[in-house]
This record gives structure tokens, C-alpha cells and sequence, in this order.
């Protein structure tokens, strides 16, 4: 096979990412429920001041956090209290510090890849703590280049292809979100392997669109020796 060049996302991908976060909106829509809203609603709103908070400050746990106590402020108005606002703070801390949890077949099937192609971390999030992320995954040697950005879309992927002189119909994009790896790679022509994962995050859910590019759906990371 030729030599093709593999961008893989990280967060869901690579290791759990969205379920730990997932957890712990459990827990704060618990801890908000007794101000009298719905689980939905609140979790609406929380959504919605994560638009918001994104767009201003990016991607991150920090940022995240933030979401946690303004959607708390704003649901328990008067009857906010600061032990509770201490209580969310520190679950956000403990989420920050959880190190990463592989996913299934990922080391060995990096392994495998990288003696084949050319291998580059393409993630977006806050800088540092994705820097920390993967440091910690241990699975950094297994590309030639980690790239993090604020946002994944098309054109970050344009610049990709750029830098690293991407011949696009060697180049493949592989990832768990649509929005994030799919779309805005199959988008400006490159190809890509969809990997599906149960917990994607809410805001990165949309529909796959057809490219000029190829597109391959794998139920698991593994599964990517079958093709490369
Ligand atoms: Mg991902």
C-alpha cells in the first residue's frame, strides 16, 4: 500500500474523553434539580452557556468549569450557595487531574500504523492541557507531529495540509466527530475513516456529508489494520 499520511484526533478517539465529563453533568443537574427545573432544561441551559463560553474563551476544562457556575448562578439565582459553587470547582479539579483512560486496541494499532505511514495528533483544545494529555497517554512517539489547535475546521485542516505538504489524496482524517473530523476534512477534499464512539459530545454531533474525498466507517479503532 502506499504511504499514506494518517491525522488522528485524540479525545475519543485515542482515549475516554466525554464520559468523564458526562459524569460529572450528571452530578451537577442533580445538584441543581432541587432549584425546581427539569434534568432537560437544565442541561439546555448548561448547552447553551457552553456555546457562549466557547466562542469566547475556547475548548477546556477551565472553560468548562466556568459553564458549571454561571448555569448554577443563573438557575439558583438568590439561592445560590457558595458551598456548592466550592463543590463544582472541585470536581472540575479532579476532572483535570484524571489521567487518560486508552482506548481498546490503541497502542498496538498505533504501532502497527506507524511502521506503515505518516502519523500526526491533530487535536484542538486549550494548549497546554492537551500538551498534558498526551504526555500523560504515554502515546506520543508514535507521530511525527502532535498539532493543536483552537477549533478544528476547514480551515485549520487547510493549513494542516500546507504545513505538512498533505497530498490530499493520500491524506485521511480519523476521529469520533463529525462536526470536529469528518466534515470540515472531507470538506476541503481529504479522506476520512469515521470511528464512532457512544459518548461524543452533544456539541460536536451533526449529520456525516459526502466529499470528494473517500469515507470509510470503522466500529473500532483496531479495525483500521484491516484498511491501512
Ligand atoms: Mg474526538
Amino acid at each position: 500500500m502506499r504511504r499514506n499520511t494518517l491525522m488522528i484526533d485524540a479525545d475519543d478517539t485515542l482515549w475516554e474523553n466525554n464520559v468523564f465529563f458526562e459524569n460529572l453533568i450528571e452530578d451537577f443537574i442533580s445538584l441543581v434539580e432541587p432549584c425546581g427545573y427539569a434534568r432537560a432544561y437544565i442541561r439546555h441551559i448548561l448547552n447553551e452557556t457552553e456555546r457562549k463560553n466557547i466562542r469566547q474563551y475556547g475548548y477546556g476544562v477551565r472553560c468548562f468549569g466556568r459553564s458549571l457556575e454561571e448555569t448554577y448562578l443563573k438557575l439558583a439565582e438568590h439561592a445560590a450557595k457558595r458551598e456548592t459553587l466550592a463543590l463544582i470547582h472541585g470536581r472540575v479539579v479532579d476532572l483535570e487531574r484524571t489521567p487518560p483512560k486508552i482506548l481498546d486496541g490503541v497502542p498496538e494499532t498505533l504501532a502497527y500504523l506507524t511502521q506503515r505511514h505518516r502519523l500526526i495528533l491533530f487535536t484542538k483544545g486549550e494548549p497546554a492541557e492537551q500538551a498534558a494529555k498526551v504526555e500523560r497517554s504515554g502515546l506520543q512517539g508514535f507521530f511525527e507531529f502532535i498539532e493543536i489547535v483552537p477549533e478544528k475546521d476547514h480551515e485549520t485542516y487547510g493549513a494542516l495540509v500546507k504545513k505538512h505538504k498533505i497530498v490530499k489524496s493520500l491524506g485521511w482524517m480519523i476521529g469520533n466527530s463529525p462536526r470536529s473530523d469528518i466534515n470540515p476534512a472531507m470538506r476541503i477534499g481529504l479522506n476520512a475513516v469515521y470511528v464512532p464512539h457512544q459518548h461524543t459530545w452533544q456539541l460536536e454531533h451533526e449529520p456525516v456529508l459526502a466529499g470528494a474525498g473517500k469515507l470509510i466507517i470503522v466500529p473500532a479503532f483496531r479495525e483500521l489494520r484491516e484498511h491501512f
